[in-house]
């Protein structure tokens, strides 16, 4: 298989509301990808509407993307993304809102009292930012806040007043409860119990907080406009008044309707006020047409409200797509249920209707994952013409994500082009095209196959790689032979079945060696075991050797900068990207470990430091040498050169083999060095140590290895030839006390 490079992008400033339930995207992949396999100005398909910020940037790239939304809540974000209300609307429709009368107050004021709290050091009644509860308890433990009376911020304990107030508000619940029920479900509905289910994710102050916004905008007689830029604001704080805010954050991406030990409860009102800014700031000001009006050539969004397999059946062949784009859908039990829950609070329960088997379901699996993303690519396949390009962002990509989406894709006949991996943080990018369906032959998967594929990799990498990596190594090659899963089977046996052929395949092949704390497959790293190759033996010309990825990250850096001094970032991961595709794409942590070995960032731009042009490095390479020499002199060997290796000599007998590197290329050194590992000296500069550790730490096999050579700095033997008495002793204690450990502060470790 041609693997296609990793585009890269940058990380939104702006995330957007809703990002926790959002695909975590980088922004311009997609308007890189869409340019040279799709003419601007066609139609362009995305049909899972899952990511928004995906389809309005193929539209803003100048093509027309037509997107199925199921998903109310996403339909919202979608057409909120490409045109938000102007400022002024938002502003006035928060004014009046904040205007209207409860009882003889203003419920502005009103809803803000909820979160009166008193200052622990001045005393003066504040607005908490939030409260912080435990599960199960029926008042907050802590408060956060701070005071614009005496500037005491932070976390403080519970004030009593804090617990009346959150008792009182907890008095009158059940009637805000089932007011907040019946916006979704009728009384003998039988997803009554579904819906109560979700609701017990909010608080009683957050739960009568948005049943009082909800019921009193019905009667605020806002203009269209300003109607959807509250319901915009609603939506921010039904998302921040749930209890899924775990505290302190650990679990930023909820997929399941689990309360957390700890959490935080916000402040609505602020976030009503901060909700403007996320949505004015994330509008792009793209057009959006309702399908089947058709959006400018120029680029813009057709939405399709409605399932895939219905849009399917209507369009058959009829609009020429060129292509697919799509975030894959993951299963979020607890995205799905709440959208449904939301969608009945802003719109009522008709617009909850077609979106209900969300809240009916329970459990999300892989299989059931499967089954559905072949429904989805099925009815794909109808609508598009042979050889339709189809690319494709796994996020958050796990082994089984990913075996569920391409055993989906192959059953559905797409055919797997390329498939690039950076590192389980990061989207997977996928690409298949529309393939001869029908004269399909599927074969059981060969283990053999499926070693081989492993090992090949592995041995390409020339370090350990993650579980997920040789998954996938092994899926690439059993998605090549139409063996992921027979024609009889169903999903959860295929699935079974390949996880266990790619299990059996690494721990029945004793060419594979596992680093791991504990006993499972999928934990710790996966590597070649060195005997099996003999990778570190110099004369092993039938064996191919290959220079690890990060040593092969840092060459390819370091000469993309003397070529091309102050670069930014991307720039140097798209010269990289090309040169180590698909699977060995490497980790941006491992392109910054080198930047911050050789190089300083100024303006956002990287340029190679002073030391470290080729040429100072040249000199002072011959200087060490040189060093090694006088040394060697004074304590009674001669030096002779062989190859890139100093030999320290006495009666042509071998003591000492010195490797001087201006690198951190310690994987190359190993190789290229012929003596016995205990008499082996690598010499680095000082500057490259914490290199040389983060690349320890990341390859055990390399760790093991260096146990028994020396790994010392230039610095070292500068001390040395100044000592006025030098012994063989003095030299081999010094030699044993310059570890390399000291330097591995602050490294990034994947
Ligand atoms: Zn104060």
């Amino acid at each position: 298989m041609d693997f296609q490079p990793y585009i890269p992008g940058m990380r939104p400033v702006e995330p957007g509301p809703l990002a926790r339930f959002t695909p975590p995207l980088e922004e311009g992949v997609i308007s890189t990808w869409l340019p040279s396999h799709a003419p601007a100005g066609s139609w362009v398909l995305d049909p899972f509407g899952f990511s928004p910020r995906l389809a309005l940037e193929a539209a803003r790239a100048g093509y027309r993307v037509l997107v199925t939304v199921n998903n109310p809540i996403t339909q919202f974000q979608l057409e909120m993304s490409a045109h938000s209300p102007s400022e002024t609307d938002f502003k006035a429709a928060l004014a009046d809102l904040a205007a209207s009368k409860k009882g003889e107050e203003r419920l502005g004021a009103h809803l803000q009292s909820l979160y009166l709290t008193p200052c622990e050091k001045c005393g003066n009644e504040i607005y908490a930012d939030s409260f912080l509860w435990r599960k199960g308890e029926v008042a907050p433990y802590a408060r956060i806040y701070t005071c614009p009376h005496c500037e005491d911020s932070g976390e403080r304990e519970a004030n009593p007043l804090d617990i009346e107030r959150a008792k009182k508000i907890a008095a009158t619940d059940t009637l805000h409860r089932s007011r907040a029920f019946e916006r979704v479900a009728a009384l003998e509905d039988e997803d009554r119990v579904y819906a109560e289910e979700a609701i017990e994710h909010y608080l009683p102050r957050p739960l009568y907080f948005l049943t009082t916004v909800i019921n009193r905008i019905d009667s605020l007689n806002l203009t269209p406009e300003r109607r959807r830029a509250v319901n915009a604001l609603i939506l921010v704080a039904c998302d921040a008044g749930n209890t899924l805010w775990d505290h302190p954050t650990q679990r930023r991406r909820p997929k399941q309707l689990n309360i957390p030990n700890q959490f935080r409860e916000h402040n609505l009102w602020n976030q009503l006020e901060h909700g403007l800014s996320r949505w004015t700031e994330t509008s792009s000001g793209v057009v959006m047409e309702p399908w089947p009006n058709h959006p400018p050539e120029s680029g813009g969004i057709c939405l399709y409200e409605g399932r895939l397999k219905d849009f399917a059946e209507e369009v058959k062949k009829d609009i020429p797509f060129k292509a697919v784009i799509g975030s894959l859908p993951r299963p979020n039990q607890a995205f799905w249920t709440l959208s449904a829950l939301w969608a009945g609070w802003l719109w009522g329960r008709e617009a909850v209707e077609p979106y209900k088997p969300a809240l009916r379901r329970r459990r999300y699996d892989w299989a059931w994952n499967a089954t559905a993303l072949n429904a989805a690519f099925t009815h794909l396949f109808d609508m598009l013409h042979l050889g339709t390009p189809f690319f494709a962002l796994l996020s958050e990509p796990e082994p089984s994500s990913l075996a569920s989406a391409l055993t989906a894709a192959s059953m559905a006949g797409l055919d797997l082009i390329s498939l690039a991996l950076r590192t389980q943080h990061d989207p997977i990018q996928l690409s298949w095209t529309s393939g001869e369906h029908l004269k399909r032959q599927s074969d059981p998967g060969d283990i053999k196959e499926v070693t081989e594929a492993i090992h090949t990799h592995l041995m390409e990498r020339g370090e350990p790689a993650s579980y997920l990596h040789v998954h996938a190594a092994g899926l690439i090659a059993l998605a090549r032979s139409h063996a992921l899963k027979q024609k009889n089977q169903e999903f959860d046996e295929a699935l079974r079945g390949t996880q266990t052929l790619i299990q059996t395949a690494l721990e029945g092949d004793s060419r594979f060696v596992h680093y791991s704390g504990g006993e499972s497959v999928d934990t710790g790293l996966w590597g070649v075991n060195p005997d099996s190759n003999n990778l570190l033996a110099s004369d092993s010309a039938q064996n191919p050797r290959y220079d690890s990825l990060y040593d092969q990250v840092e060459i390819a850096v370091v000469t993309f900068l003397q070529k091309h001094p102050n670069s930014i970032f991307i720039e140097i991961e798209q010269d990289l990207y090309p040169r180590l595709p698909g699977l060995l794409t490497p980790s941006q942590a491992m392109i910054y470990a080198v930047l911050t070995s050789y190089a300083n960032k100024e303006n956002g731009t990287w340029k190679l430091r002073p030391e470290d042009l080729a040429a100072a490095r040249r000199d002072e390479l011959n200087h060490i040498a040189r060093l090694v020499e006088t040394i060697g002199s004074r304590i009674g060997y001669t030096t002779r050169k062989q190859h890139k290796n100093y030999l320290w000599e006495q009666n042509g007998e071998r003591k000492r083999t010195f490797y001087i590197l201006a690198s951190a290329l310690i994987g190359r050194a190993l190789a290229e060095t012929p003596s016995p590992p205990e008499q082996t000296v690598i010499v680095i500069p000082g500057g490259r140590a914490a290199l040389a550790a983060y690349k320890i730490q990341r390859d055990p096999s390399l760790a093991v290895h260096l146990k028994t050579v020396q790994v010392v700095k230039y610095r070292l033997l500068r001390t040395l030839v100044e000592l006025p008495v030098l012994t063989r002793e003095t030299f081999e204690e010094q030699v044993a006390g310059d570890p390399l450990e000291k330097s591995k502060s602050q490294m990034m470790l994947f």
